[in-house]
């Protein structure tokens, strides 16, 4: 590989770029995770994920990627033959469907066109009708990276209960928490599937499951086998500050500082700053002319936009491209959306001058790639962050320091 001056620019969305502040939180000498300074440290990062979460309950940290708490979910929660609800609006959520039929588990997936989010609607018919309330659990995705594509689970807990059906709900959050509001109590969220390279801006290798009272009761009668994902021998540990097995210590110093950033930025700004950053692009994508995949304006994920090529263009040799030109790494199309589209990531450690540079390269990128796009994707993207700016003299430089 020849080499290349300036930042690689990893726009995927997820991994996401690591804030200075986090690697050298991780850089540290590893200590012993059974001994006396380590109880402080899982305390600190269990309370911080607690209000992350907004969830008062019990949070498993698992030494996994993402695809682990999905898998601690069902096994904490379920057992075999079980049958569970799910909505088509992608490939995660096909991978979950996937996974939990892999456990024996009868999944009754709602056909997408992996371009809207879940519908409460069908979600409330499909539990009416099951009268004997055989369905024990359902799956939705808060964003589903794949297409981004966000679904609106309160209004799925709504639908849940104006169906009266006693279900758990379990929500995937890999790639909205941290990036857009989650409520695990008050929107009643059984279990709440987490991972650590998305908006906690951490490298691959922590998940979390965000455990509410009626799953803990459930994890009770649950008879799906579990040992490494059990909660309880983790919960039993977490009490004194340790854990049941090795935890990854260096992720956790990690943690705590991404925790400690987003609470100094103030989760809402967090949400705030994803919100118009996703707007850029989306008015920068339009103004090329291309298509977002999400086709509802009011399902827009703030963490990522999905960007439809012409046809007889292949995504991923635009990727290519970009990557080559631009040094700028772009999410491939997935599953049945594979060389449609590319993904856009902007979540996590980005500011609007980041995502400017990165529309100015994937603008110069699809022009040397053939595609027919109109200039002024950046310019759109900047009237609309500049519309926005506060006046100079209301800006407090306090908080662009704090973050370095
Ligand atoms: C990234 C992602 C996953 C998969 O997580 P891994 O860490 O790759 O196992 C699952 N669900 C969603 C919504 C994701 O964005």
């Amino acid at each position: 590989m020849a080499f290349r001056s300036g930042r690689h620019s990893l726009q995927i969305p997820g991994p996401t770029n690591l804030p200075d502040r986090v690697l050298r939180a991780m850089d540290q000498p590893l200590i012993d995770h059974r001994g006396p300074e380590f109880p402080a440290v899982t305390k600190a990062v269990i309370a911080g994920l607690k209000r992350v979460f907004k969830c008062s309950g019990p949070i498993a940290i698992y030494p996994s990627s993402g695809t682990g708490a999905w898998e601690a979910a069902i096994l904490n929660t379920l057992s075999p033959g079980d049958k569970v609800l799910a909505f088509e609006t992608g490939q995660f959520a096909t991978l979950w469907r996937n996974l939990a039929q892999r456990h024996g588990i009868e999944v009754d997936l709602i056909p997408g066109d992996w371009r809207h989010p879940a519908d409460p609607a069908q979600c409330e018919a499909k539990l009416a009708a099951d009268k004997s309330h055989a369905i024990k659990a359902v799956l939705v995705l808060q964003s589903e990276t794949s297409t981004g594509v966000a679904s609106d689970i309160a209004a799925i807990r709504r639908a849940i209960d104006r169906a009266r059906h006693p279900a758990l709900l379990l929500v995937d959050t890999i790639s909205s928490l941290a990036i857009q509001d989650f409520r695990h109590d008050e929107w009643g969220v059984d279990v709440a599937v987490g991972g650590s390279q998305k908006g906690l801006m951490l490298p691959p290798g922590l998940s979390f499951n965000a455990v509410s009272k009626k799953a803990l009761a459930a994890s009770k009668t649950a008879k799906l086998p579990k040992a490494y994902f059990d909660w309880q021998p983790m919960i039993d540990a977490n009490d004194s500050g340790y854990y049941p097995y090795t935890p990854a210590t260096l992720m956790f110093f990690g943690l705590k500082e991404s925790l400690a950033m987003l609470e100094e930025e103030g989760l809402d700004n967090v949400f705030a700053r994803h919100d118009r950053l996703a707007e850029a692009t989306r008015r920068a994508v339009r103004a090329w002319g291309l298509e977002i995949q999400c086709a509802d304006p009011k399902a827009y994920t703030p963490s990522l936009t999905a960007v439809r090529v012409p046809g007889g263009f292949n995504a991923d040799e635009v990727r290519k491209t970009i990557l080559d030109r631009f040094d700028i790494a772009l999410g491939a199309g997935l599953g049945k959306v594979l060389g449609k589209v590319f993904r856009i990531g902007h979540l996590a450690y980005i500011n609007e001058t980041q995502l400017l540079g990165t529309l100015g390269g994937i603008e110069l990128g699809l022009a040397a790639a053939g595609v027919p796009v109109k200039r002024g994707g950046v310019d759109a993207a900047m009237d609309f962050l500049g519309g926005n700016l506060a006046p100079a003299s209301a800006v407090t430089p306090a908080v662009a320091t704090s973050r370095r």
